[in-house]
């Protein structure tokens, strides 16, 4: 059911006939006033280059908090700040038994950052409770509106409501200058409390995020519409190569064991096996670091990165795996030694619920907006939630793929097709699609 036909009912069940005929053309998403917001929410951290700084907890972050509580509570919303300092709006739903939905994304930057990466999806969700309202639809789910704490350190907001904070976490210095732990606080939350953020599995009947993709494949494409089927996972290693540091200028190159070329054709063969693969699989040399690291000296330590995104776990494995016998061969030739030692797993592969995907695609379908299935190479705060509530993202196009920047741009007309797919993903939800 269209939230056309949706209306419809309601009209037709609330007012006599001839008064529902008589309706003026029903509140519809408002790309313009999607775009006003916008803009004045680029107000709060603006940088000189024509985009925000607005780092979580940073006084211009708190300001927009301000702005955007402003904005929850004219739509009607309640507004509440859990104590992970995640801003809440809640409308409530008719049968108040139900799990509430919930959907939306973060306002906090990367330093010198773009006005539309969560943005979007914050006053996307916004907007949707507008136009219920307009319509004089009540849902019978509740539904809450969210901005996440600090995305962009960690998705701390998301983390706390969902798989819980680390402790040792609280006391990273973010880049406002506080501890996330004093941050949380600044923005009302309360880091001594932080289990009461936690939302069970269960407690909440979907999470839908709307996004801005970040990538080229939907404006490259003239695409409308990204369905996501899940966010990467994310793994990194120090690759460790050990040669024999001498002299530059007494050795022969054929007496050399550099550890320096050893990285360097390990570099291009990363590359190579990455694009040599079928798939969507990244990989990435980011940083590189030669010892002793003198102008003079025939390098006899080089440790670099080397991070492997894809949405499978098992094909993370295989590049890594394809990795290791490229390094043990280059290793061999150049009589050095290469070892990988795992620093972390920045985030596992988290697919978004089969089920939200349908009913996103459908939605796109039924407004006859163009739409691909496709994974997120970013991570999200749905990546969290995908572990208490079926998740679904919605993308809309990155004007030429560019994002964490001032150039970052998605179009009002853009935004509006998200939010309104993001509005019959809801109300779908809402009468029972998932079910
Ligand atoms: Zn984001």
């Amino acid at each position: 059911m269209s939230f056309r036909t949706v209306l419809a009912l309601v009209c037709a069940s609330a007012l006599p006939a001839s008064i529902a005929a008589a309706e003026s053309p029903s509140a519809d998403v408002s790309a313009a006033r999607m775009a006003e917001r916008i803009e004045a929410l680029s107000g709060f951290g603006t940088n000189p280059e024509g985009g925000v700084s607005r780092v979580a907890f940073s006084e211009a972050d708190i300001a927009g908090r301000e702005y955007i509580k402003t904005l929850m509570r004219d739509a009607g919303l309640e507004v509440r700040v859990d104590t992970a300092g995640n801003l809440i709006g809640h409308r409530e739903g008719s049968e108040p038994g139900l799990p509430a939905i919930m959907f939306g994304s973060h306002i906090d930057s990367v330093p010198g950052g773009g006005n539309y990466d969560g943005d979007v999806g914050v006053i996307g969700a916004i907007e949707v409770t507008e136009v219920l309202r307009d319509n004089g639809v009540v849902t019978r789910h509740s539904l809450e509106v969210v901005s996440f704490t600090d995305e962009e350190g960690g998705l701390v907001g998301s983390v706390a409501m969902t798989t819980g904070l680390d402790d040792s976490h609280l006391d990273d210095m973010s880049h406002s200058g506080l501890t996330v732990r004093e941050g949380i606080r600044a923005v009302g939350g309360d880091p001594d409390r932080l289990a009461e953020a936690r939302r069970e599995p269960g407690e909440l009947a979907a999470f839908i995020e709307l996004h801005i993709e970040q990538g080229a494949i939907l404006d490259e494409g003239d695409i409308d519409i990204g369905v996501v089927e899940g966010i990467v996972g994310i793994h990194w290693w120090d690759v460790v190569i050990e040669g024999f540091a001498n002299h530059a200028g007494t050795t022969p190159m054929n007496r050399r064991r550099d550890a320096m070329l050893s990285a360097a054709e390990l570099a291009l063969e990363i590359n190579r096996i990455a694009t040599s693969m079928p798939g969507r699989q990244v990989a990435t040399v980011g940083r590189i670091r030669a010892e002793p690291g003198a102008p003079n000296v025939i390098p006899g330590r080089v440790v670099m990165s080397l991070e492997i995104r894809d949405l499978s776990a098992g094909k993370i494995t295989q590049v890594f795996e394809a990795v290791e016998a490229a390094a043990a061969r280059i290793a061999e030739e150049r009589d050095t030694q290469i070892r990988f030692e795992p620093t972390g797993v920045a985030s596992v592969p988290a697919p978004t619920d089969k089920r939200m995907r349908r009913i996103i695609a459908a939605a796109a379908d039924g407004l006859d907006l163009s739409y691909q299935v496709m994974p997120s190479g970013a991570g999200h705060d749905a990546q969290d939630m995908t572990h208490i509530a079926p998740t679904g993202m919605i993308f809309v196009p990155s004007k030429d793929g560019i994002s964490h920047s001032p150039k970052e741009f998605t179009s009002p007309e853009d935004m509006a097709n998200g939010a309104r797919v993001l509005l019959e993903t809801v109300l779908a939800i809402d009468e029972g699609a998932l079910d």
